[in-house]
């Protein structure tokens, strides 16, 4: 069986990933192996902040792992707030601070195209991969729903007519961009 750590301290994001991976890995918290310092994730790209996570770990373990980095991408702002969405309205800000951020920016805009992208970096025994999710849509005028999280009441997926926070988890996770990456991941793992 391999054994993979998953870097991250969110423990809803753990067994989901350990649900879609299956019994063939056997998923390793960072409790698990007593990493419990907040990983850094200074570079200025989701390609860098899942590599950085992903090399901070492998360094002080030798072990195979994974992190993951997701941004939303608004074509009408350039791309933000890319990889700064946790902290758009600033550090010290919640989802609600975020949301009322980007609808500002946005207000008068016709142009709503958005879309979530995740990237995966795995290193396994010692080389790096990198997997990729994406899930197209559209921000909308105003909060609908209250499941999920972060930007979900603000997002609607092409062919849907309901926001991520009205959607089951399941429904959610079969065509998210996080569960678009974790099953690029899933399926080149399978095929080891
Ligand atoms: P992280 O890299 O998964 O921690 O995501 C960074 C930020 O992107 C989060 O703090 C949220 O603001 C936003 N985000 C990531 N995934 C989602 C999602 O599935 N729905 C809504 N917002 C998300």
């Amino acid at each position: 069986m391999l054994n993979l750590i998953f870097a991250t301290h969110n423990n809803h994001k753990l067994q989901e990933v350990a649900q879609l991976l299956g019994d063939k890995i056997q998923l390793q918290s960072l409790d698990n192996v007593n990493i419990t310092e907040d990983i850094p994730e200074t570079a200025n790209t989701l390609e860098g902040n899942a590599r950085q996570k992903a090399h901070y770990i492998f360094d002080r373990t030798g072990a195979n792992v994974f992190a993951d980095d997701t941004g939303l991408e608004v074509e009408a702002l350039g791309g933000e707030p890319g990889v700064f969405s946790a902290r758009y309205a600033g550090p010290a800000c919640n989802s609600a601070d975020n949301i009322t951020k980007l609808l500002k920016n946005l207000n008068g805009v016709q142009n709503r195209n958005a879309r979530f992208r995740t990237v995966i970096c795995l290193i396994l025994n010692g080389k790096e991969y990198l997997f990729e999710g994406i899930v197209n849509g559209r921000i909308i005028e105003n909060l609908v729903g209250d499941a999920g999280f972060g930007y979900d009441p603000v997002f609607v997926p092409d062919g849907y007519n309901e926001t991520f926070a009205q959607m089951s988890m399941q429904l959610k996770n079969s065509i998210s961009h996080r569960g678009r990456a974790i099953a690029e991941l899933c399926t080149f793992l399978k095929n080891l």
